[in-house]
């Protein structure tokens, strides 16, 4: 008889251990986005699947573009440079982001990060969970520069 509760129980918290890692895998941001999603990006500038909304396109008196970026989990920039630098403010869930040389930094809700002028880098998403970033772009000495795609041993370094 005790014997066999205790294979119950046993039973029982294997059954939530499980449950408990299938929760973990499928793990959503809980925050209603602040921004909108925007559209799919379809350049193939980007690895995995990534959405953009721009917020501000640079003008006469503010040469910066600001845009709202949504990662998937795994989803992530090529290599690329800013000639004006970048700035991302993230405002959900988890990301990395690495410069050249550097070891790779995992962004959290509420980090700020500078990206400075010409220094190749990338950004996205930790492949569990989904990112989202403000990006604010200097746009006054040209184009972000596109360079080779973020490899899968780069990316899970
Ligand atoms: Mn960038």
């Amino acid at each position: 008889m005790m014997k066999s509760s205790l294979h119950y129980i046993f039973i029982a918290f294997l059954f939530m251990a499980c449950n408990d890692g299938k929760e973990t895998k499928d793990l959503q941001l809980k925050n209603s986005p602040v921004f909108s999603q925007g559209k799919k990006i379809t350049s193939d500038n980007f690895t995995g699947t990534a959405y953009l909304q721009m917020l501000m396109d640079a003008d006469s008196l503010n040469s910066i573009s600001v845009g709202n970026v949504t990662f998937e989990p795994g989803a992530r920039s090529k290599w690329h440079i800013h000639p004006a630098g970048q700035i991302l403010l993230v405002t959900d869930g988890i990301g990395y982001y690495q410069e050249k040389g550097h070891p790779k930094k995992i962004l959290h809700k509420g980090d700020a990060v500078k990206c400075p002028p010409n220094i190749p880098h990338w950004h996205g998403a930790s492949s569990n969970t989904p990112f989202i970033q403000i990006a604010i772009t200097g746009r006054e000495k040209g184009e972000t520069v596109w360079l080779e795609p973020v490899t899968d041993e780069e990316y899970h370094k």
